[in-house]
């Protein structure tokens, strides 16, 4: 029987994360950064999370080289959120061979950032119905409207990934 057992396939042998289809939102004004989609890790000495791709939020700046001890040498583009203007983190383009880890990745700061369940908070935000519909909550719902395309299109990833997988039959032989 244990030898049975040995050789059934187990949805936790997948390399699944924890918190999937959490989004990460700026600290300081909420908008959608990236998903656990876009995970590639986690950097707990540096306090980053390590994302593949970001959301439309995330600005890149201009190329640095930093002389900075803790990544001397190493090329960055300094990320930042398009809405507050805070910064986020950095984009590695280059980096010596014992940082390769960060490379070509989203490395965002752990502390401005929050990880929210996907459509958790959007009813929070708008069951407010009586409020007056004045300028200034018509400006508020264009940007929910706004956060929630992006949180969308994250989701539509998602969706084609999930597609992928299923469709793409896993024995590619003639
Ligand atoms: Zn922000």
């Amino acid at each position: 029987m244990e030898g049975e057992d040995a050789c059934r396939f187990r949805l936790s042998d997948l390399n699944r994360r924890i918190d999937y289809g959490t989004v990460y939102v700026c600290e300081y004004c909420q908008v959608p950064i990236g998903d656990t989609n876009d995970w590639s890790g986690e950097h707990v000495d540096d306090n980053v999370v390590l994302l593949k791709a970001v959301s439309w939020f995330v600005k890149r700046g201009i190329q640095v080289t930093s002389d900075d001890p803790e990544d001397a040498g190493s090329k960055y583009l300094p990320l930042s959120c398009r809405k507050c203007d805070n910064l986020l983190g950095k984009f590695y383009s280059f980096t010596p061979t014992h940082l390769n880890y960060k490379l070509d990745l989203y490395n965002i700061d752990n502390t401005v950032i929050r990880g929210c369940k996907l459509g958790e908070n959007l009813q929070k935000k708008i069951s407010a119905s009586e409020t007056p519909f004045t300028l200034e909550t018509c400006h508020y719902y264009e940007d929910e409207i706004k956060k929630e395309m992006v949180v969308l299109e994250m989701l539509q990833d998602k969706l084609l990934q999930l597609e992928d997988d299923i469709l793409t039959p896993a024995d590619q032989s003639p």
